[in-house]
């Protein structure tokens, strides 16, 4: 359906009237028209109707066209503004045009075409103008909005980063509590296990049946719980990345051996077989590494052998894998780790059977010492298990740890 355009015609002259109502009649536009003679009629009209265009007469009886112009403009309408002048005044043309007309009209040029033609045009120009102001505002408001998100975001990273701050302060001054805590329980254990040690000789007086087994239990409760303690102690060191590593030369079978030894009793109290396989051509091999840290890893892997195998037998063994590494497995017959659980249990706290009433006490941060341990020392761990068949740990370490500066290795968080 052809749009409808409501016209205002502002001129006294009746003939000229008539001229531009007669040519928008017969010009190929629907019109509403309204005809006013005086500025300030059309000024009136203007405030109480919206036209789609305004024909002004240069030469009003009350208004020149100019100063209409500049009148309609600062009522803030925004409808499209024709003038009409006469021949030859290209110049006012020009002036009203820069006070915001949309286009003039030489009166005597008025013709069907013509008008249609400025009717459109202005029109389509005025619509023009707005799509574009609307846009403008548009893409202004996003900004602002997008300005808007753009500060309370950095006031957000800024929240997060001071409370990352505080986070990262409250676990250090953890980390801190935790170390000293365990450091200062090392010492009066210490004393409790000495002391119930001197008992069990029972020198220079016996102890009765009753009280050498109350001692025993106190001397064993004692030495589980004080490994707990180095345990919680080595990782905070660990956390702290305080772990340090100093490489030494040394046999690694008579340290095998020995360690074996040492956890022989754990082992005999489940009658339990715990054996060493070293071949001959072990016997030779010397290490460059940390002793005391391959001696504390293989101790971890052997006490958990022990302590998840009910019956039969944990067993160590190594071997030179080439010429710059080493290898130690500590396999055992126990109730193994189904594979779910493979993944986790170098993870620190990780116990598959995490329940307060589990049968095995631990801390669950073994298998992550040794990790780091392992790690430090440059090496690898890994483990295979199959469930109520037993697991198989597998240590590869370098035959000689490279030193990084001054014989000291200062290990990576976990
Ligand atoms: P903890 O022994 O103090 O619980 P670890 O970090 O040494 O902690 O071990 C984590 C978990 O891995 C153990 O709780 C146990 O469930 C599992 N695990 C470790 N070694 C063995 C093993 N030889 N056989 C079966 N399960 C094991």
């Amino acid at each position: 359906m052809e749009e409808t355009f409501k016209i205002l015609v502002i001129d006294d002259d009746a003939v000229d009237r008539m001229a531009v109502r007669r040519a928008l009649s017969k010009a190929d536009v629907d019109v509403d028209l309204s005809e006013v003679e005086d500025g300030e009629t059309a000024l009136s009209m203007v405030k109480m109707d919206q036209y789609d265009c305004i024909f002004i007469d240069y030469l009003l009886p009350d208004y020149n066209g100019l100063d209409l112009v500049k009148q309609l403009q600062q009522l803030g309408m925004d409808t499209p503004l024709v003038v009409l002048t006469g021949q030859g005044d290209e110049q006012i043309a020009v002036d009203v045009m820069k006070a915001g007309a949309a286009d003039y009209v030489a009166k005597a040029r008025v013709s069907p075409a013509s008008l249609a033609r400025t009717v459109r045009r202005a029109i389509r120009l005025h619509r023009a103008e707005q799509a574009a102001q609307t846009a403008t505002q548009k893409l202004q408001d996003s900004n602002d909005q997008l300005r808007h998100q753009n500060h309370e975001l950095a006031q957000q990273q800024a929240q997060i980063e001071s409370q990352n701050q505080e986070l990262i302060k409250a676990y250090r001054l953890k980390s801190e509590f935790i170390a000293t805590i365990s450091h200062e329980l090392r010492t009066p254990m210490n004393a409790i296990m000495g002391f119930s040690q001197l008992l069990l000789r029972q020198y220079p007086d016996p102890l009765s049946e009753q009280q050498l087994d109350m001692v025993k239990r106190i001397f064993d409760n004692s030495r589980n719980l004080l490994g707990m303690v180095n345990e919680v102690l080595d990782f905070s060191k660990i956390e702290a990345n305080r772990l340090e590593i100093h490489p030494k030369e040394f046999q690694l079978s008579p340290l095998i051996l020995s360690t074996i030894q040492e956890l022989q009793p754990l082992a005999l109290e489940k009658d339990l077989a715990l054996a060493a396989k070293l071949p001959d051509s072990l016997l030779s091999l010397q290490l460059t590494t940390d002793p005391d840290c391959l001696r504390r890893i293989i101790v971890n892997l052997i006490s958990n052998a022990i302590k998840f195998t009910a019956s039969g037998e944990v067993t160590v063994r190594a071997r030179q894998l080439n010429p710059e590494q080493v290898e130690i497995v500590v396999q055992d017959t126990g109730v193994g780790i189904s594979p779910e659980h493979l993944e986790t249990i170098f993870e620190p706290f990780r116990q598959v059977d995490q329940s307060l009433t589990r049968s095995h006490a631990g801390t669950g941060l073994g298998l992550a010492i040794t990790q780091s341990l392992v790690k430090a020392m440059q090496g690898t761990i890994s483990v295979t298990s199959q469930t109520d068949k037993g697991s198989t740990f597998v240590v590869q370490l370098p035959i000689h740890v490279q030193e990084v500066s001054n014989g000291r290795l200062i290990s990576t968080m976990i």
